[in-house]
């Protein structure tokens, strides 16, 4: 074996596996992972072969096997960007023995990134899927281990940034007592062809997501483009309302859109425009609730030039200007009472009057008003006019908030990511399982809007190419308490405060950091009953690194 070939500490990838049991997930990094029984996987492998065949199974085994290797190359740079090119490439190895697949050891392994050059060889000591194989099948004249090599594959090809592929020159299934592996890029293997069927997508599955993608091509043709395509949600609140909304379209009726802030009433108010025969005329927005209150009226029914001082000429207010198509009133509760007056005037008559008019217009308009705070409790506190409620509330149709519709965050989110990343330029390969678990955990007082600020800000934190992450979504999130790996690989409460109150009673208990380390080495080195290399890996250490600070010590000592 290459003497240069041992593993770095693994401390960085232990780090990266949380065990979260108080809500039911286990990470890795932002991955979502679970534990499975070897028995259970045994099963499936068997049902596989018997029920697709040898080949087919095979082929299942070695993608799934691929995709793990393809997802863990993510963590190669993330955790050793900054190392050697192989300790960057080892984090594959070790990772798939942590992950349980077997004890990996390097032989001999030839890499030139920029050459696309790889040529490595590793050995597999007890591969759960060789014994499984076994367990079922006996000693089996061919190599067993599918979804191993097909995480070798990925996990290089990943890597690497072309198609290595590996294959077992022993495995432990045909008697063999360990396994052994080799990898080159596929055009290098003689029978590198017949291979590649194992990682091609399956036809039929590449049929699916075709039909799929037609599918959502047509929703989203269905929904005009004034409504950004933001109208997205199947559950059943938000099919409610936006039935209710489709049917109003076609009337003239008076809508009152109610719902919390941040729900998206706008939107609702410029798809109802958009549905109905108005459509070629103008939609008209105006919130009721930024404009001072003295100039409300001039700005929703007009003004004649000389109505009062600073009135230089004759101005049209928003009723007029919307003629032909439709006015949305938003926060309509907040309009001042002799407002709300004329409002009813104007919904009574159809007619509007300048402010220092004489004289009454016709007006064409379709009026659509919105609210976030109850009118109802509004008209009992003498705040909002009676009649003009009953007016508005002919046609009531409740948003409901982002919380009652769990099931729309996912797709809201995937719709708003691909709006977000064409506007910064950005090729996003989505969400972490992580991102999207806290996404869908979330309150949301903000609603839609809160989620499109969200999402906003992800797509612009996110590297390219990458994913978007918990930590570019809500950064200031406080970690929670977890399990992680101990470096003796139990499971150990880790609270985000721990680490700080240690430091914290280090500094108190006065002990100067030259007595404090050696007190330390010396506990590893105890507890590894004088073994140094297992006291290096409690300690994050290589051998050597401990071995310096030892030596180092003593000299101190003999001083
Ligand atoms: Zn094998």
């Amino acid at each position: 074996m290459d003497p240069s070939l041992t593993y770095p500490p693994d401390a960085d990838l232990r780090r990266l596996l949380r065990f979260e049991p108080d809500s039911g997930a286990i990470w890795l990094g932002e991955r979502r992972m679970v534990l499975l029984h070897t028995a259970a996987l045994t099963a499936l492998r068997h049902d596989l072969i018997t029920s697709v065949g040898k080949e087919q199974a095979r082929r299942l085994l070695t993608r799934m096997g691929y995709a793990c290797g393809l997802h863990d190359a993510g963590f190669a740079a993330k955790t050793r960007g900054s190392k050697t090119l192989e300790d960057m490439f080892l984090v594959g190895p070790q990772l798939h023995m942590l992950e349980g697949a077997a004890r990996v050891t390097p032989v001999r392994l030839e890499m030139d990134a920029a050459a696309g050059h790889f040529d490595g060889e590793f050995r597999w000591d007890d591969s759960w899927e060789a014994h499984a194989h076994r367990l079922k099948y006996g000693v089996v004249d061919e190599p067993a281990c599918w979804t191993l090599l097909g995480y070798a594959s990925g996990y290089t090809s990943a890597f690497m940034g072309r198609l290595i592929l590996f294959k077992e020159t022993q495995c432990a299934a045909c008697g063999a007592d360990h396994c052994l592996i080799q990898g080159r890029p596929i055009e290098e293997w003689p029978d590198g062809d017949a291979h590649r069927q194992y990682f091609e997508d399956d036809s039929l599955l590449e049929k699916m997501a075709a039909l799929s993608q037609q599918v959502e091509a047509l929703k989203s043709s269905l929904e005009p483009a004034e409504s950004g395509g933001m109208l997205v949600g199947t559950s059943p609140g938000f099919q409610r309302a936006h039935d209710l909304m489709r049917r109003a379209a076609s009337t003239q009726v008076t809508v009152l859109l109610t719902g919390e802030t941040g729900v998206g009433k706008e939107r609702f108010a410029r798809a109802l425009h958009a549905h109905s025969e108005r459509a070629a005329g103008p939609f008209v927005a105006v919130n009721c609730a930024a404009l001072p209150a003295e100039l409300i009226e001039a700005e929703l029914f007009g003004v004649e030039k000389g109505a009062f001082t600073g009135a230089h000429a004759a101005r049209a207010g928003r009723f007029e200007r919307a003629e032909g198509g439709t006015l949305f009133l938003d926060e309509v509760g907040d309009l001042p009472m002799p407002a709300q007056a004329k409002l009813l005037r104007v919904l009574q008559e159809g007619e509007i009057e300048r402010l220092g008019s004489e004289s009454t217009r016709k007006v064409n308009v379709r009026l659509v008003a919105a609210t976030n705070v109850n009118l109802e409790t509004a008209v009992a506190r003498g705040q909002f006019r009676r009649d003009l409620f009953y007016r508005l509330n002919v046609y009531p149709i409740c948003i409901p908030p982002l919380r009652e519709r769990q099931s729309d965050i996912e797709p809201l989110a995937g719709h708003l990511l691909a709006r977000f990343s064409a506007l910064h330029h950005k090729r996003l390969d989505g969400f972490s399982d992580r991102a999207l678990q806290a996404l869908v955990k979330h309150d949301w007082p903000g609603n839609v809007r809160e989620l499109e600020n969200l999402v906003e800000r992800g797509v612009i934190l996110a590297a390219q190419g990458g994913v978007i992450e918990a930590e570019h979504l809500f950064p200031n999130q406080p970690d929670v308490a977890h399990d992680g790996l101990d470096p003796q690989g139990h499971l150990a409460r880790r609270a985000p405060q721990d680490e700080e109150l240690l430091c914290e009673r280090v500094l108190d208990s006065g002990m100067p950091i030259e007595s404090l380390e050696a007190r330390v080495l010396a506990l590893a080195v105890e507890r590894s009953r004088g073994n140094l290399s297992g006291a290096a890996r409690l300690l994050g250490l290589t051998r050597a690194q401990l071995a310096y600070r030892l030596k180092r010590e003593q000299a101190t000592d003999t001083d």
